[in-house]
């Protein structure tokens, strides 16, 4: 089992001030945003080399991100590991006896499948394992020298199986 760093969540108290420090001082960019009401939050997405900064701005206080700044403050919220198979990964932390938030995988962002291990037994990180969509890879047809996507170098497979998918605060 080898595992990814997909993204760095970062809950911020001030977007502004957070941009400002990581745009203008360290010249990362912003790539993509996304706003999901129903867990009252705006992801913001900065690409740092394969992996990704996710600020998180709360807009809703009662949202998790709104309790979470509440509570603690702005800080480190969650890291997110890419695995090739959730299901596997969650026994063999389960096995160790760890916590989980979320036994069985559900769905994220983008058809990915998402878990959560409880910061606990992660010293003291909340820590999110990440199964990119499979459908694109599973489904894929083959293409023109019948090699099915899968076998492919990752990132050549198409738009639907990009290893960087850019939404999502739970992706
Ligand atoms: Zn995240």
């Amino acid at each position: 089992m080898k595992a990814t760093l997909d993204h760095v969540g970062i809950a911020v108290g001030d977007l502004g001030e957070a941009l400002a420090f990581y745009r203008e001082a360290l010249g990362i960019e912003v790539e993509a945003t996304e706003d999901v009401p129903s867990q009252g939050v705006r992801a913001h997405f900065l690409r740092v080399g394969s992996a990704s900064l996710e600020l998180l701005e709360a807009t809703s206080e009662s949202g998790p991100i709104g309790r979470y700044l509440a509570r603690r403050g702005p800080g480190l919220h969650h890291l997110t590991l890419r695995v090739d198979d959730i299901r596997a990964a969650l026994r063999a932390v389960a096995a160790r006896g760890a916590k989980l938030i979320d036994t069985e995988p559900r769905e994220g962002a983008e058809g990915a499948l998402v878990a959560f291990i409880h910061p606990s037994s992660a010293h003291g990180v909340l820590v999110e394992l990440k199964q990119e969509r499979a459908d694109s890879r599973e489904l894929a047809p083959q293409n023109a020298n019948g090699v099915r996507a899968a076998e492919q170098a990752p990132g050549t497979v198409g738009a639907g199986a990009d290893p960087e998918p850019a939404t999502g605060w739970r992706r």
